[in-house]
């Protein structure tokens, strides 16, 4: 089955999540220099999670979690940690792949788009990077925490902005979450590093 259809209505999807939601539109403009790469797919035990525990969402958020959910077998998932880093039990519930940028599905140099799982009861560890970021909550809830702002419990359509290098850390309770994150420059290539 090839993999491009699915992969084109979850581009499809992400850019009418990017277009609804304001902060998101604020934070970046859609795009215009995608192309479609032949980045293989990549599957981890966390990705099929996504499917069968989604969490809670809005009709919005439907929309984009079932073309994710859709596009699951075809998606490159990754972890960028090891189980030194964050333990086992972590990455066997968590995952994320880069749809749009450097090394996405659909290549930019002007934004990395990523969509990344966690499941219940996961603590995400204090971490930082160069590129400003802007996570969105697709379906499910968890609390954000970082350096100089006040803990935010999120849910379906909040966003949560984080600036070059401040630190910042992630605690999921009952609800898994399903995120859309963005970045953009400097620093689209960059990895991500735990904080001291
Ligand atoms: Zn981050």
């Amino acid at each position: 089955m090839s993999a491009q259809p699915s992969l084109n209505r979850a581009l499809q999807a992400a850019k009418g999540w990017h277009s609804g939601l304001p902060a998101l539109a604020a934070f970046c403009p859609w795009p215009d220099d995608l192309s479609a790469t032949d980045l293989p797919a990549h599957p981890l035990p966390a990705a099929k999670l996504i499917a069968s525990d989604p969490g809670t969402t809005s009709p919005p958020g439907m929309a984009l979690q079932q073309a994710i959910t859709a596009a699951i077998p075809h998606l490159h998932w990754q972890h960028g940690y090891s189980a030194a880093e964050v333990g086992q039990d972590f990455l066997d519930r968590f995952c994320w792949c880069e749809l749009i940028g450097p090394a996405g599905h659909f290549q930019s140099q002007t934004i990395r788009l990523t969509l990344a799982y966690w499941g219940p009861n996961l603590f995400y560890p204090r971490h930082h990077h160069r590129a400003e970021e802007i996570y969105s909550i697709v379906s499910g809830r968890a609390l954000f925490h970082a350096d100089g702002l006040p803990d935010a419990d999120l849910g379906s359509e909040a966003t949560r902005q984080h600036a070059s290098n401040q630190p910042h850390a992630m605690t999921t309770q009952a609800a898994p979450v399903l995120t859309l994150v963005l970045w953009r420059p400097p620093g689209l290539t960059d990895m991500f590093e735990l904080s001291q």
